[in-house]
């Protein structure tokens, strides 16, 4: 079966072919850069991320540009909050939006744009729409002549009308139409500007994205991705400024997420403290996180809980702790393992990765991708059981989970080591205590090692341990 994604354009499921074969190029908006990430934020970015490994796991080659919005009102009345620059603010919060992606081992993009660093490709992209009579400058402001665009409310499913009718007539007489959306906007005195044809302003929200898809991936790229809430206005003003110029579709595929919320609530940045990522963070590892995020189908809605996580911290580690009782199983026998896995385990471990592909082809379906996983973790039990010594079932049990894992994400390579160099550390002090003939300080490092979950075997070839 072929990889089947669900276009938000087509409002159904099709099959997934890029224009090149065996290379995608992907475009998902990124935050605007005025607060830390908060948890419903971190669903766009785990989701797409996943949707990135799995098309690389296939063997595609995948262009992946994701935007930082460093210029906005929001950055503005940010920056004079804080009485700094515009730009001290978007410095801040893009390392700390870097380091929380690391946190959720999400893979860096092959580029991260910035709005201010594109001004050029933004205006002139302006100027074209201007010159094919689908922009119009009004008072030092260009707003885009939605009217011109017969395709406009495509994505939303929406006409003219219906728009007109829900668009709450702002009172700004500089616009022909309510509709019509800012492509530039006219600069306040003392704000931050740009220099243009129009005079000294800022570009609107949605052309960025246009501009950047254009120069850097090209007319029509493979998928374009985001959190539900962007396909109107924001996707829907893509389209128009882009597909005015160039006739063709801005992108064959359209994902959305859908929303997490708290309890009944939506959730916004409004909402504060301990629903960011930073803060979140503390107290689950990116595992956990991700565990979360992908037990629900990235386009149902996911509710939001401190139970919700720590019941997927449990599943987490159910997952690493059998893959690291294989791992250390290997290391006990450093000759290696000889020969091929039994037929019994590779023929189990075709029918998981199979339905494991099965799943993730239908749309990404990492609930049920997860469930092949968990009957990986029942089959790795078993083999572990049935085996005194290394065998080289373990090998084909680990290669087998690291084609999921790489794709999921449940067992980021930083926490195995994490673990595996704590647990080295203490019985390396445990064996510092001993030979100094400090039995309560060796006795109390293997009540702690205990509590992990590690037990210690004294063997004549010295100290080993394993996962309980
Ligand atoms: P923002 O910085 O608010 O523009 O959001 C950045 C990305 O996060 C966009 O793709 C939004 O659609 C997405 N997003 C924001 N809030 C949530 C939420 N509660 N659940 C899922 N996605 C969200
Ligand atoms: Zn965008």
């Amino acid at each position: 079966m072929a990889l089947q994604i669900y276009n938000t354009m087509t409002r159904s499921k099709e099959a997934f072919v890029p224009q090149e074969p065996g290379k995608v190029k992907m475009y998902v908006c990124g935050p605007t850069v005025y607060g830390y990430m908060h948890i419903g934020n971190a669903r766009p970015v785990i989701v797409f991320d996943t949707v990135r490994n799995y098309l690389e796991q296939t063997g595609n080659e995948v262009r992946y540009l994701t935007n930082f919005t460093d210029v906005d009102d929001k950055m503005i009345r940010k920056a004079e909050e804080m009485n700094i620059t515009v730009a001290d603010v978007a410095e801040m919060f893009i390392a700390a939006y870097q380091e929380d992606l690391q946190g959720l081992g999400v893979k860096p993009a092959t580029m991260n744009p910035r709005v201010t660093q594109s001004m050029d490709m933004i205006i002139e992209f302006i100027k074209e729409l201007e010159e094919k009579g689908y922009a119009y400058e009004s008072g030092g402001d260009v707003y885009y002549r939605t009217g011109k665009f017969a395709d406009y409310g495509k994505l939303s499913r929406q006409n003219l009308e219906e728009l007109q009718f829900g668009i709450r007539v702002e009172v700004d007489s500089r616009k022909e139409k309510p509709e019509d959306f800012v492509l530039w906007k006219a600069a306040k005195p003392g704000e931050v500007h740009w220099h243009s044809p129009w005079g000294e302003g800022r570009p609107g929200w949605h052309i960025e994205c246009s501009a950047m898809v254009r120069e850097y991936l090209g007319e029509t790229i493979d998928i374009h991705g985001g959190g539900q809430d962007l396909q109107f206005p924001h996707h829907e003003c893509e389209c128009a400024q882009t597909e005015a110029l160039t006739g063709k579709p801005l992108s064959n595929y359209w994902m959305h997420n859908g929303f997490l919320n708290i309890g009944d609530e939506k959730m916004s940045k409004s909402l504060g403290n301990g629903l960011l990522v930073k803060d979140i963070r503390q107290r689950f590892k990116a595992g956990a996180i991700r565990y979360f995020m992908l037990s629900t189908h990235y386009r149902n809605p996911l509710n939001f809980s401190e139970e919700a996580l720590m019941s997927a911290e449990k599943s987490a580690e159910r997952i690493a702790l059998a893959e690291s009782n294989l791992k250390h199983r290997l290391e006990l026998a450093p000759e290696g393992v000889q020969g091929e896995a039994s037929s019994a385990v590779a023929e189990r471990l075709a029918a998981i990765t199979g339905n494991f592909h099965a799943k993730m082809q239908d749309d990404f379906n990492t609930p049920d991708a997860i469930t092949a996983v968990f009957d990986w973790v029942n089959l790795a039990n078993q083999t572990l059981a049935n085996n005194e010594t290394a065998s080289a079932d373990f090998a084909a049990l680990l290669k087998a989970f690291a084609v999921m894992n790489n794709v999921l994400g449940l067992v980021p390579e930083q926490e195995e080591e994490i673990a595996s160099e704590e647990v080295e550390r203490l019985i390396a002090e445990r064996a510092e205590a001993r030979k100094n003939k400090n039995w309560a300080r060796s006795d109390e490092i293997r009540d702690e090692l205990g509590s992990l979950g590690i037990l210690l075997e004294d063997t004549p070839q010295g100290m080993r341990w394993r996962r309980k």
